[in-house]
């Protein structure tokens, strides 16, 4: 049986690191805070956020969320970040994705102000990224690094492949990769012949949005599977094939409706992988976890420079 990447465990871990940072800046003046700006009516957004509200909680971590109209226009929003931005009580201000179509989302993201943006999206942060110098990381790929590490699984030297190429995930999962001496190809939807790139990875990242897509003709045999992956499935039918008709998973489909399958074949990567993150229960809740982390390392910061 290949081994589980159990994001529950790595994830108490650091939040348990984070809890004595939390206290010592709250015993100098004040605990970090965090904005969470969620514009419009999103249902999963809203299921995010929750998550990420509930983390501060646990942690003493001071947080706001802002919850503008579904109609807000692109300067209404400016001006609201900007407010953010000025507040000395505020060290993270994070913007949940994907905004009203109206709004110009990639102006709203330069907007924060980087020693604010704990979600490492603003170009000064990808810039560190990219030259390895110290600054906020995207979360889900900054969690990747943490489940490999703290799995004790080696990066240096070996082959990763990452499917996916977006800002978020895709891009900085390949530079923090390399900045880890692993050796990275990075794979899109115009990649030929990407069943056989992705069976020379030791390493193979799934950041795609399709369900169950990585299937045991992409995974080299004892290879280490990370799915990022987030897909819910709204019918019974597809759970019934894709779980190849799991009585545990019919039933829990039978009692919410839906069920939540990553981007990697659920029973292939048992057979074929040596090691891989399950969903859920695997990068989803180190994503959160390094939010947190951003947002203590953002406040440690400013603290510093008072
Ligand atoms: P995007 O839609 O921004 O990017 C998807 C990428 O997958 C694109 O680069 C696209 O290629 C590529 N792709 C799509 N179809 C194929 C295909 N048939 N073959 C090869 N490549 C393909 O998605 P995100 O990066 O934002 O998210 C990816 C997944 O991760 C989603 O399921 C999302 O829900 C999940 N996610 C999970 C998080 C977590 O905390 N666990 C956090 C963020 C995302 P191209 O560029 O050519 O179009």
């Amino acid at each position: 049986m290949p081994r589980i990447l159990d994001g529950n465990r790595v994830r108490d871990e650091i939040l348990a690191e984070l809890k004595p940072r939390v206290a010592a800046l709250a015993a100098k003046g004040r605990p970090p805070g965090l904005a969470v700006v969620l514009a419009g009516r999103h249902p999963a957004s809203e299921i995010y956020v929750r998550n990420k509200v509930k983390s501060c909680e646990e942690l003493g971590i001071y947080s706001e969320t802002l919850t503008p109209a579904d109609s807000i226009a692109t300067e209404e929003l400016l001006a609201l970040v900007e407010r953010l931005n000025a507040r000395a009580d505020i060290d993270g201000v994070l913007v949940q994705l994907p905004l009203p179509p109206q709004v110009d989302s990639k102006r709203i993201l330069m907007a924060v102000a980087p020693e604010k943006d704990v979600d490492g999206f603003h170009p000064c942060n990808v810039g560190k990224l990219v030259a390895a110098l110290p600054g906020p990381r995207a979360c889900t790929p900054a969690g990747i690094i943490e489940l490999l590490k703290r799995n004790g699984m080696a990066i240096s030297g070996k082959r990763a492949v990452i499917v996916g190429r977006s800002d978020i995930v895709g891009k900085p999962a390949a530079l923090m990769l390399l900045h880890e001496h692993a050796t990275v190809t990075i794979c899109h939807s115009r990649t030929p012949d990407l069943p056989a790139v992705c069976r020379e990875a030791d390493i193979l990242v799934a950041a795609i949005g399709r369900a169950a897509m990585i299937t045991g003709e992409y995974i080299k045999t004892g290879a280490t599977v990370i799915d990022v992956g987030m897909n819910r499935l709204d019918s019974r039918a597809d759970v019934a094939r894709i779980f190849r008709n799991s009585p545990e998973k019919l039933a829990i489909f039978d009692k919410r409706g839906s069920v939540l399958v990553g981007d990697v074949d659920p029973v292939d990567v048992v057979l074929k992988a040596g090691a891989y993150t399950p969903v859920p229960g695997g990068v989803g809740l180190l994503t959160v976890a390094m939010l947190m982390a951003n947002t203590v390392a953002a406040a440690e910061r400013r603290a510093a420079a008072c």
